[in-house]
C-alpha cells in the first residue's frame, strides 16, 4: 500500500493536482449522481451518465495535466464567476434579513450599493466611496 502511494506521489510530480474548479466539478458530479437515482426515464439516465462520465474525465484530465499555467488560468476564471455569483446571493440574503431596518440604494454616480436607515422622508445621502451627495426619498 505504501509503495503504491509512493508511486502515485511520483506520478503526480509536475502535474497540476486539485483546485477549487475541480472541487466544483466533483460537487456537480455528486448532485447529478443523486438526481440520477430518481430519474427513471431511460434516455434521461443515459444522458446524465454521459454528463457524469464527462465530468470525471474533465476532473482527471485537469488533475493529471502538466500544463499548470493553463489550469491555473481556468481556475482563476472560474473563481471570478463563482465569487460574483456568491456575492450576489450574499448581498440579497443580507438585504432580505435587514429589510425592516435598512434600505439598499445605488449611488447614481459610482453605482456603489449603499445601506440607509429606513426613515420616512426626503434625505440627502453622501456616498462613502465617491463622496458625492444626492437626494433620495424613503
Ligand atoms: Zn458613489
Amino acid at each position: 500500500m505504501r509503495r503504491l502511494l509512493e508511486r502515485f506521489a511520483y506520478f503526480m510530480q509536475g502535474r497540476y493536482g486539485n483546485d477549487a474548479l475541480n472541487n466544483f466539478i466533483a460537487v456537480s458530479f455528486l448532485i447529478i449522481w443523486a438526481v440520477n437515482i430518481f430519474v427513471f426515464n431511460f434516455t434521461a439516465t443515459i444522458v446524465l451518465d454521459l454528463i457524469m462520465l464527462g465530468l470525471i474525465a474533465l476532473m482527471l484530465f485537469r488533475s493529471f495535466s502538466k500544463n499548470i499555467n493553463a489550469r491555473l488560468l481556468e481556475n482563476r476564471r472560474f473563481l471570478k464567476i463563482f465569487n460574483a455569483v456568491k456575492s450576489f446571493f450574499t448581498l440579497n440574503q443580507k438585504k432580505f434579513r435587514e429589510r425592516k431596518e435598512f434600505k439598499y440604494i445605488k449611488c447614481p454616480h459610482c453605482k456603489a450599493q449603499l445601506r440607509v436607515k429606513r426613515q420616512k422622508g426626503n434625505h440627502t445621502v453622501r456616498c462613502p466611496r465617491c463622496k458625492s451627495e444626492f437626494k433620495t426619498k424613503i
